[in-house]
């Protein structure tokens, strides 16, 4: 099994090697401010009580609050959410936000609770952590496992014990939510692999998208309307493949209407961890951390692979596709428009404004635009690849103001 934290540290002391980090300021970085990790007994529907463990880790706020997701998944641990935390830090530093770095979560599948169930514990968890959340201390968001519906219970529970609503971001339209901030993630990975397409020339302009939720599927979506060709799609129960290419929104509707992408007419089904394996010009990962490790790295046919998940490649597995001439879109940066997105929602929030989506989206290009341009620079310049020179941009911003 893989450790997202082990990855993580081993990342940022790479990167203190090549940038010569002060060894103070990296034992600083190495581990979060706080980690807070709390039981959540809820009663369910058969009257029996049971507790869920809630975590979440608040690394650095050097820049600003923490800023990070809420995931609802059995994966969700201490070591991952420490990871994440960390790995936002360095998105919300790359991309220039405000920002510092948090993630959270409960060990939980909610798919198994009931919407009663369901809607104690998401209350139940953010009312623990009132004490440690505000729009100037800490702003959550959503992420694996979380819809709207869980996020307005968590609004209302925030409001009703005196927080504002800017406190959380990702929320629906109607409970302040910014346009375009539900595509925003997909929408930004598509800015960047478009930048990419003008340094290297895509030729075959064919992807892959392992896991289909709100990221996969917007991803996938906007590259097609954009003429690449999606020829795969997995979700967590298996996975389809399309030479003739596949209409990411059909698939949606299958998907919505079935379960799974699993048996989409006119395509053929292949094991869901296969897909990964597959020939395309472009593959993205868009589930969960570590699916790209050692023991497939080897395999993986892709020429570019566009990180949409967070961690989705080890550090033993980089090192293999860098050998493989595999370029890799780090995930600090391909995914990293969620968070601008998130970033106007809190501007609009504090502000009482409400900015059109053009306006959203002409923003989220220019700053996503910029971090690449920045990033696709250092690494020409420090010969070194796009990983290690998004790294290198994000920790140096985060240690000059430790420094300073
Ligand atoms: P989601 O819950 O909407 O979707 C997750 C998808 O992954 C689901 O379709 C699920 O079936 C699939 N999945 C799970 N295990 C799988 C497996 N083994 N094989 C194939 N598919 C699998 O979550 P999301 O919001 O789309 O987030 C996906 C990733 O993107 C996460 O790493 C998240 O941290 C990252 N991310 C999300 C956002 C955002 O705005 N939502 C922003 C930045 C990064």
């Amino acid at each position: 099994m893989n450790n997202p934290w082990s990855s993580a540290k081993k990342q940022l002391k790479e990167v203190a090697k090549i940038i010569n980090l002060d060894k103070n300021i990296l034992k600083n970085l190495s581990r979060p401010d706080r980690v807070l990790c709390f039981s959540l007994p809820i009663k369910l529907d058969n009257g029996q009580t049971k507790n869920f463990l809630g975590f979440r880790s608040q690394h650095n706020n050097s820049r600003g609050p923490y800023k990070g997701g809420i995931r609802f998944h059995l994966q969700v641990d201490k070591n991952e959410v420490k990871a994440l935390s960390m790995w936002m830090t360095w998105k919300c530093a790359l991309v220039d936000i405000p920002f510092g770095g948090g993630k959270g979560g409960i060990k939980v599948d909610p798919k198994k609770l009931s919407d009663v169930e369901l809607e104690q514990l998401s209350r139940k968890y953010i009312k623990y952590l009132i004490p440690y959340i505000g729009e100037n201390k800490d702003v959550p968001a959503p992420d694996v496992g979380i819809g709207p519906q869980v996020i307005g219970w968590m609004l209302d529970e925030a409001l009703k014990n005196g927080l504002t609503k800017a406190v959380l971001t990702g929320k629906p339209l109607k409970l302040g939510g910014s346009q375009g901030r539900i595509k925003a993630t997909g929408q930004g990975g598509f800015f960047v692999l478009n930048e990419l397409d003008k340094k290297i020339n895509l030729r075959k302009k064919t992807i892959i998208v392992q896991g289909f939720g709100n990221v996969g599927y917007w991803f996938a979506k906007i590259a097609f309307e954009n003429g690449y060709k999606i020829i795969g799609i997995s979700d967590s129960q298996g996975a389809i493949l399309s030479s003739k290419g596949l209409n990411p929104y059909q698939v949606l509707k299958y998907k919505n209407k079935t379960g799974s992408v699993k048996n989409f007419p006119q395509s053929k089904n292949i094991e869901a961890n296969k897909i990964l394996l597959q020939p395309t010009e472009i593959l993205a990962p868009a589930a969960l951390e570590g699916v790209i490790n050692k023991k497939n790295a080897s395999k993986i046919k892709a020429r570019v692979i566009i990180e949409m998940a967070n961690g989705p490649t080890t550090p033993r597995a980089e090192k293999v596709l860098e050998k493989n001439n595999i370029i890799v879109i780090p995930d600090i940066l391909a995914n990293s428009g969620g968070v601008i997105v998130s970033y106007f929602e809190w501007r609009q929030n504090k502000n009482q404004e409400q900015w059109l989506e053009q306006k959203v989206e002409e923003k989220l290009k220019k700053k996503i635009i910029q971090a690449f341009g920045q990033v696709w620079e250092i690494s020409k310049k420090r010969n070194v690849n796009l990983k290690m020179a998004a790294y290198i941009l994000a920790v140096s911003r985060v240690a000059d103001l430790i420094n300073n």
